[in-house]
């Protein structure tokens, strides 16, 4: 029988451990080991009760939803026979607003894969000067770049777009969602659709209209067969009681494959052994294993492996992370000076707040606030911000409150408050990040039966995470093949 170590029980452990049980023929025992007290990492979802009985606030502390554009998250919701329980954003009120010297402008309509195809509403909109609407418009003339090559996501919708359509209007959709710095983010590791369109159509703004277009005959075709997920056409889904739902429904099939599963076990350092790997825990276990899948953040995973691949570590180290932290308010609806009609605001990197964003929960996912309630999160901390933040609750809360004070005018005490706080937890992907996964993938086929796993290698987001856990089972996989 072979043995499995998995190490971290974030969604990207938990999707090894189920895809190593689904996939393989192999009799083997997996230990799924997690050093905090429960398991999904980065997902937390919290129930509060509201005044009225039975009527409850679902809080997000991490992660509160995915794209269904990445398709490994809804996949694996319907392994899971969960598909039905997933939601998509309220399609009443889809607005988004951009905070711009202390005043919310809404998103101009018309943005596709968050690229401008349409002209009037970029011509209304008062997030650009005429400068920049017109600079935009060169994006029709000026030919792709020859340069083959990766750039900062900043340094090519600059090229393309013009610098104040860049910070105004994509610098805070884009980086927000790596809390990250446009200007140093790798083009290819985050967006690089984006190329792709420069390259193919000539133009980003060509690119997004045939996009587009190709959409809408999708569309049409979906409506005369059957929707992909029973009613929903969003493109962003999440389970109707929080995403926890997802980890509940992974750790009960684990369970029931007697996969065994160990939270308060942290891994200490990992060795290689003649017949695979060795894990000592902190508190001195040592666990054989034939195979290894490390699911840990990268700088973790490199400690880990410090006494025999030296050259992983070189490779893992460097991949930088940013902390981050949400702060959820609830407020009567009623309290509030505005109406809460859409979606939230991102605040872009320039206007310099200790926030980068603030979500409304209550109007974006409606089930996640009793009736006549408000909910709401700001995240805090970005790149290059992070020594301005004092990482304490009190300090968070100070923040959020503020923020919402500044921005909507909110000035009354919320009916309770969660700060959440994620230290080191959004990885950087900084130019040469694509070049930096091909040397790892190298180094580890030094390592049979060793894998990695999670957020720092081929994407950040829930599906991606997933995707990664999925492929490492398969390199297990493959290797037991091998050693037949
Ligand atoms: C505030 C916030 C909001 C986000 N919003 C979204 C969103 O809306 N949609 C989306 O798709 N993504 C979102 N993300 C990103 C996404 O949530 C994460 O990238 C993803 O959950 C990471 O999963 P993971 O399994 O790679 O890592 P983690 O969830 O970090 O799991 C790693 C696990 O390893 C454990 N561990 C670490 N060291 C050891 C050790 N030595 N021994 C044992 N265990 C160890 C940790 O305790 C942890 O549980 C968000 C992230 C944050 C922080």
């Amino acid at each position: 029988m072979k043995k499995i170590i998995i190490v971290g029980g974030g969604i990207a452990g938990l999707s090894a451990a189920y895809y190593l049980k689904e996939r393989t023929n192999t009799p083997c025992q997996i230990i799924l080991l997690e050093e905090a007290d429960y398991w999904g990492g980065k997902i937390v979802t919290e129930r509060v009760d509201s005044l009225v009985p039975g009527d409850e606030f679902v809080v997000e502390g991490g992660p509160d939803t995915f794209v269904v554009t990445k398709p490994w998250g809804v996949k694996l919701c319907k392994e899971l026979g969960i598909d039905d329980r997933l939601r998509g954003t309220n399609p009443k009120t889809k607005k988004t607003y951009i905070l711009k010297q202390g005043e919310l402008h809404e998103l101009p309509g018309g943005l596709t894969m968050m690229i401008p195809t349409e002209i009037g509403p970029m011509i209304r909109t008062g997030l650009l000067s005429w400068f920049a609407k017109m600079r935009m418009g060169l994006d029709f003339v000026i030919p792709p770049s020859q340069v083959n090559g990766d750039e900062t996501l900043g340094a090519f919708v600059t090229r393309r777009l013009g610098r104040e359509a860049y910070e105004n209007l994509i610098e805070p959709l884009m980086s927000g969602i790596y809390a990250g710095d446009g200007d140093q983010l790798s083009l290819q590791s985050t967006f690089p659709y984006l190329r792709e369109l420069e390259i193919k159509h000539g133009g980003l703004v060509k690119g997004a209209l045939a996009l587009r277009k190709e959409r809408l005959r999708k569309a049409r075709a979906t409506k005369e067969g059957s929707p992909p997920l029973a009613g929903s056409r969003s493109i962003f889904l999440t389970p109707l009681n929080g995403l926890v739902e997802m980890v509940d429904s992974l750790l009960q099939v684990l369970e029931a494959a007697g996969v065994e599963l160990r939270l308060n076990t942290s891994a200490q350092t990992v060795e290689r052994t003649a017949n695979g790997y060795s894990l000592v825990t902190t508190c001195g276990e040592v666990i054989s294993a034939d195979c290894i899948i490390l699911a840990t953040p990268s700088f973790v995973t490199a400690d880990l492996v410090s006494g025999f691949a030296p050259q992983l570590v070189a490779e893992l180290r460097p991949i930088e992370y940013v902390s981050t932290a949400t702060v959820t308010l609830a407020f009567h609806e009623k309290d509030l000076p505005r109406p809460l009609d859409g979606y939230g605001y991102v605040i872009p990197r320039r206007a310099g707040r200790r926030a980068l964003a603030c979500t409304w929960t209550s109007t974006k996912f409606p089930h996640r606030a009793p009736d006549g309630y408000a909910l709401l999160r700001v995240f805090i901390g970005r790149a290059g911000q992070e020594e301005e933040i004092d990482w304490n609750d009190s300090f968070l809360s100070a923040t959020a409150r503020e923020e919402v004070n500044l921005t909507l005018g909110i000035n009354t005490d919320p009916l309770f408050e969660r700060v959440h706080r994620w230290e080191k937890a959004m990885p950087q992907y900084a130019l040469g990040h694509p070049q930096r996964l091909k040397r790892i993938e190298e180094i580890l086929t030094v390592y049979p039966g060793l894998a990695v796993a999670g957020n720092a290698y081929q994407g950040i987001g829930i599906p991606d995470c997933i995707h990664s856990g999925e492929l490492a089972a398969e390199k297990i996989i493959q290797s037991f093949i091998k050693d037949l």
